[in-house]
């Protein structure tokens, strides 16, 4: 233990995307000495990817746009499965947060009287997504950076850390692995905010970057959190499916947010034929309206091409089947006959350089192929909705790690808006434990069964690769746990990976621990392997299809899992337990909300 270089902070921020660095302003801002960690390089991160925009009722474009209709459409988008408090403190506290991100020196996209231009996107009433064009994350993580570094922040890159540690319940530090080195770094903390996004490399069809590997979900699990909401997991419905080398890379809604549409191999806008009831009133049914509303928004409905992502994602995937797609099994979005060329680069220059460069494809002349695509997992560590602690004492969670805000289906824009409100609860919260307290001593025990842990590929006997076993997990994934869902293929996913964790016991790896990207598979499999065993046993209990969970034995939402959420935790075998439990009520002036 003495030979490990350590590192003391009042808050230990582990992830330097949106949630972390938001968070880090805060907690420096009020007074602690503050660190964030990234297992990459800083500015890099799923936020920095971000394209579409970040929703805020901020009213620029409509100004019959206000917190209330954000906040229902969030539940909505949602099917009310969201944590309702969670929802609506973000509604209220975005459009404060983005002008705030603009007062630090953000420049987005103007509407032609100088105000905040905002966007249409999927599920949202009133074009709400303040962007940069559609290079809005690159943006927020340019400013949040600046930001942190003129704080003097600590920056620990290219740092991976593989377990917290806990002291009487509470959590004190964490302990991890500098990349370049192999060499062992512990921290001692008084609060450790988690903010490590997402994983969706989970499956082998994914927007997420190699970071997104759960890391952030199985440590807390592992360190003691509830986990709620792991069977809801968002499939974009627009990811590149051709050529083959960039299938899942994302194609933002923007597209269909500034005029693309979705058709079939036969021609036909098939979204007219996928409206659901809860959408009706809201949706056009003819192509004259869908298609006049994107110059007369007043007086038609909305386009169906831009229904929330769940809906999208699954009418793509019944057209596939039906024998309807295209030659590469995705449908086409065309932009190019709605919209001239200098439109299209100057509002989608990401898109248009994307397509062009790697598909060989000009999106102002003709369609892309696109097809779902594994994207965001709503659920993650249950947090308390004012500070995001979680059920941990001194661990907090924000950002894409942590769950509530979007229930079963997140509406685009709205994660990069709840990276901004919630990472900044997460550093004041974090920041005001710390204030109080001493740091508390590291247990020697579970440091050394820590460094054992994470040196055993190299010093097991195993023949298993752990590329292998990754590889295999993220092909079950994708054909048995993907979109459309069923018992019998779930109960046969979860005897796979249990079968799978057994190959991992016996993963080795060789070479140094200086740069080794396989000792780094063999310990992320780990995190891969606990999560698609909770969203697996998670999808077997959820009996019925709501958002982003799908089961074709179960077709219908049911009013019985309408009111729960499901709950999983670490079990005593080192397994996941899954229970059942209520959501908490909606109060009456919020409910009003939904009456018609
Ligand atoms: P991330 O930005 O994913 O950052 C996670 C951080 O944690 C990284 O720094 C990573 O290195 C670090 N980390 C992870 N594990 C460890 C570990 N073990 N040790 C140390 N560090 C670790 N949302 C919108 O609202 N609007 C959009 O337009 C939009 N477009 C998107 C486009 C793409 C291509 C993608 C992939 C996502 C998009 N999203 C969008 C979703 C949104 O970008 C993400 O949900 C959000 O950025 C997640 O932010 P985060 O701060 O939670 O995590």
């Amino acid at each position: 233990m003495a030979s490990i270089e350590s590192h003391d902070y009042d808050v230990l921020i582990i992830g330097a995307g949106g949630a972390g660095l938001r968070a880090a302003v805060e907690a420096t801002a009020r007074g602690c000495k503050t660190a964030i960690i990234t297992k990459s390089l800083l500015g890099k991160a799923h936020t920095v990817m971000a394209e579409g925009g970040m929703a805020a009722a901020m009213g620029n474009v409509w100004e019959q746009d206000n917190w209330k209709v954000h906040f229902r459409d969030t539940m909505r988008g949602g099917k009310m499965l969201n944590n309702w408090r969670m929802a609506q403190i973000h509604a209220q506290e975005a459009p404060d947060r983005v002008l705030e991100l603009e007062s630090w020196g953000a420049l987005f996209d103007r509407t032609p009287d100088g105000r905040i231009l905002q966007r249409d996107f999927g599920g949202h009433r009133y074009a709400r997504l303040a962007h940069v064009g559609d290079r809005t994350g690159l943006e927020m993580i340019r400013i949040l950076q600046q930001k942190s570094v003129a704080e003097d922040i600590d920056v620990f890159s290219e740092c991976t850390i593989n377990q917290l540690l806990v002291n009487d319940s509470e959590i004190n530090g964490a302990i991890g692995y500098w990349r370049e080195t192999g060499e062992l770094v512990q921290f001692r903390a008084k609060s450790v905010i988690m903010a490590t996004g997402g994983l969706g490399r989970i499956w082998s069809v994914t927007s997420n970057s190699w970071e997104g590997t759960g890391d952030g979900h199985s440590l807390a699990m592992n360190a003691g959190a509830e986990m709620i909401d792991m069977e809801f997991v968002q499939f974009h419905p627009t990811g590149m499916v051709a050529p083959a080398s960039v299938k899942g890379i994302l194609v933002t809604e923007g597209v269909r947010g500034d005029g693309g549409t979705l058709r079939n191999s036969l021609g036909e806008r098939f979204m007219f034929n996928y409206i659901p009831p809860m959408f009706a009133s809201e949706t056009a049914d003819t192509e004259e309206e869908a298609d006049r509303w994107y110059t007369d928004k007043e007086n038609a409905r909305r386009t169906p091409d831009l229904l929330p992502r769940d809906e999208v994602a699954r009418a793509i995937n019944s057209e596939v089947k039906a024998g309807r797609g295209s030659p590469s099994g995705g449908v086409y979005l065309d932009i190019a006959s709605r919209r001239d060329t200098d439109y299209i680069k100057r509002r989608l220059p990401s898109m248009y350089h994307q397509f062009m460069e790697l598909a060989g494809v000009d999106i102002t002349k003709e369609s892309m192929e696109v097809g779902p695509t594994a994207h965001y997992v709503m659920g993650g560590v249950r947090v308390d909705p004012e500070s995001t602690a979680t059920s941990v004492g001194g661990l907090y969670a924000a950002g894409e790690v942590a769950a509530g805000l979007h229930g079963s289906n997140r509406l685009g824009g709205n994660s990069l808006s709840d990276l901004l409100v919630f990472g900044k609860r997460a550093g004041e919260f974090a920041a005001e434990r710390a204030l109080a307290m001493e740091h508390s001593t590291l247990d020697k025990q579970q440091v050394d069964e820590a460094v054992a842990r994470i040196a055993k590929p190299f010093e097991s006997e195993g023949t298993e690769n752990p590329y292998t076993v990754q590889s295999e997990l993220r092909e079950l994934m994708q054909s048995k746990v993907g979109i459309i869902r069923n018992k019998t293929d779930l109960e046969s996913a979860l005897g796979e990976i249990l079968k799978l964790k057994d190959r991992e016991a016996n993963v080795g790896v060789s070479g140094t621990h200086s740069y080794n990207p396989g000792w780094h598979t063999a310990l992320d499999l780990q995190h891969l392997l606990s999560m698609s065993e909770a969203i697996t046993k998670a999808a077997l209990e959820r009996q019925e299809s709501r958002g982003g969970h799908t089961r074709d034995d179960f077709p219908a939402p049911s009013d019985e899992f309408g009111k729960l959420n499901i709950v999983a935790t670490l079990g005593d075998s080192g397994g996941v337990n899954i229970k059942r439990e209520s959501l908490s009520e909606m109060p009456e002036e919020l409910a009003e909300l939904f009456k018609d």
